[in-house]
């Protein structure tokens, strides 16, 4: 299984949405114990509230990773600096950055997709070869 997750406090009503494919206690404990939670995370802040819980949005059972980082992407990117209703309640998403945009850029050949670097590379020599 992998999981779209919302990590929340009522007390702050601010959300932080991620994917994980570690069931979600597990993901929460990796949260919990990385040192960084103390400053700098964007979800420093919910992870230090005395209320702070983990639950899933989504729940895929035959997905690739790639497709649940798209799905993930494209969730945070409608929904960070925005709200998000969950359980009847409101929560503001405190995600700031849309994960793997780094990785992944728009090809240039015209096939609209969006690729890993090291990926295009590849992609474009089968075009060239298919081309001959
Ligand atoms: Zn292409």
């Amino acid at each position: 299984m992998k999981y779209i997750y919302i990590l929340y406090s009522d007390i702050l009503k601010e959300g932080y949405i991620g994917s994980t494919s570690l069931n979600l206690k597990r993901r929460l404990c990796f949260h919990k114990n990385d040192n960084r939670r103390h400053y700098g995370l964007t979800c420093s802040n919910i992870l230090n509230s005395s209320d702070f819980c983990i639950d899933k949005i989504f729940s895929f059972d035959e997905i690739t990773r790639t497709e649940l980082e798209k799905l993930e992407s494209q969730f945070i990117k409608q929904y960070k600096n925005s709200f998000f209703m969950f359980n009847n309640k409101i929560y503001k998403i405190v995600n700031k950055h849309i994960p793997y945009a780094s990785k992944r850029t728009l090809c240039t050949c015209g096939c609209n997709q969006e690729l890993v670097h090291r990926t295009i590379r590849k992609h474009l020599k089968n075009n060239n070869k298919n081309k001959k």
